[in-house]
């Protein structure tokens, strides 16, 4: 018996090592990945300030799976024939008897034109360090800011992080007020964050945004970003000599090269609340390749909810649960709906940070925390200690 695993970052890594660890010997596990690196990716927003290198929030995958038993294959998976159970990748094909896909998001530049050619993405080492070259010059002659999240997106959390990680560093360099900082966002209100907010969320952040001078505007999606500027669907100009932002998340080539998969619109698969596709049995999703149905009433603009590290590393351990109950001969199935797994998010402000806790992702929930931190940001630099030590040691049994 093999279980191959497409993909190997937050959800992929947790479903390989904990069927290694259900299923010891008598179960083969391989994965496939495009790189062989684990990257932590929520540090990537302190590596355009310089405050972490790549290297800090990576380390070397394929060592430690096969230290585990688990083959590693460097290669891109380029489509699945689900009938011959087969998936075809750049280094040949590989025969698997259950599928588990975990392969992230592609991200859709698309969105608006100019958003590619001129707005900064920091969700990847390489956008990431051509925002920290960006920076440096545009320390020598400043001018507008524009951060923001487009129409369609969902992981607004990560954008407010570099909004906040922006401005304090535009404080450091001494030139803030030489900056007028705006946040644009297709949210109907700040700090919705694509779950439908919290209590207190909105006020906390309208304050911050009182506090740190930063203009804002809400149910607002991108018509073009050119060099020097972002226009509004409003139609209003925002001058802009550095923009980033955070463009929507759709399934990557390989789901949509992949017809049998029967996978939705954008891309994402299908499951039941067991993460087992909805039509193929022997096919498992993950993390971010899971469809999640919009928790919310959209708004003027569309955006769509985040699908944080908690849950990618939860579903990853749901289905390695799965997938051993029945190669055990068991016929029931762990269930928990993404909406219903707890909300356990940081969002690092710049040395500050908000703690948000929640029983249940999606509302309704029994009871929802957001607790601001003005000392220090210690609850994510430790989730990223933490995450980065259980992980190069492989325990992925720990929360
Ligand atoms: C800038 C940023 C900041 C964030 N901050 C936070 C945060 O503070 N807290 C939080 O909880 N979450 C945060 N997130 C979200 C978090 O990173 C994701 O929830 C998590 O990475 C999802 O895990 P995943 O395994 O589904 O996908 P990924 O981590 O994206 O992993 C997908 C893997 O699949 C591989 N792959 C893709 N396609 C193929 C293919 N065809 N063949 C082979 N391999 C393939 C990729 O190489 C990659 O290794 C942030 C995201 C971003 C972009």
């Amino acid at each position: 018996m093999k279980t191959l695993i497409i993909g190997g970052n937050f959800a992929g890594i947790t479903a390989a090592l904990e069927l290694k660890r259900k299923l010891k010997k008598e179960h083969e596990v391989v994965m496939i990945d495009k790189s062989p690196l684990f990257l932590f990716i929520p540090s990537l927003i302190w590596v355009p300030f310089g405050r972490r290198e790549v290297k800090d929030i990576s380390f070397r995958k394929d060592e430690l799976l096969k230290k585990k038993g688990i083959e590693f294959i460097q290669a891109e998976a380029l489509d699945v024939d689900t009938e011959k159970q087969v998936v075809n990748t750049t280094k040949g094909a590989i025969h698997y008897d259950h599928l588990v896909i975990a392969t992230g998001p592609k991200v859709a530049f698309d969105v608006a034109p100019g958003v590619k050619e001129y707005a900064h993405y920091i969700g990847t080492p390489q956008g990431a360090m051509k925002a920290r070259k960006a920076l440096e010059e545009f320390k020598k002659d400043p001018g507008p800011i524009v951060i923001g999240a487009t129409q369609n997106a969902g992981c607004m959390g990560a954008a407010y992080e570099f909004l906040f990680n922006t401005e304090k560093w535009l404080r450091e360099q001494k030139i803030r007020k030489k900056v007028d900082l705006y946040w644009i966002t297709p949210e109907t209100f700040l700090g919705h964050f694509g779950i439908d907010g919290m209590t207190g969320g909105e006020s906390m952040l309208k304050s911050f945004m009182k506090l740190f001078n930063i203009h804002y505007r809400t149910e607002v999606g991108v018509e073009e970003v050119r060099e020097d500027r972002v226009i509004l669907s409003t139609g209003e100009e925002l001058p802009s000599k550095f923009t980033m932002l955070m463009p929507p998340f759709v399934g990557v080539d390989f789901v949509k090269n992949s017809t049998g998969l029967e996978a939705t619109a954008n891309g994402y698969i299908p499951v039941t609340d067991d993460y087992r596709h909805e039509s193929i049995p022997n096919i498992w999703a993950a993390g971010i390749a899971v469809d999640v149905k919009l928790p919310f009433k959209p708004g003027k603009v569309p955006f769509s909810s985040p699908k944080t590290g908690y849950p990618s590393d939860e579903t990853g351990k749901i289905v390695a649960e799965n997938i051993s109950r029945i190669i055990n001969g068991k016929t029931e199935l762990k269930k928990k709906a993404w909406g219903k797994i707890p909300g356990i998010c940081v969002m690092d402000a710049g040395k500050k940070e908000v703690i948000i806790l929640s029983d249940t992702l999606f509302k309704p929930r029994k009871f929802a925390l957001m607790i601001p931190n003005v000392i220090y940001d210690f609850s994510k630099v430790l989730f990223e200690k933490y995450f980065l030590w259980k992980t190069r040691h492989g325990y992925s049994m720990l929360p």
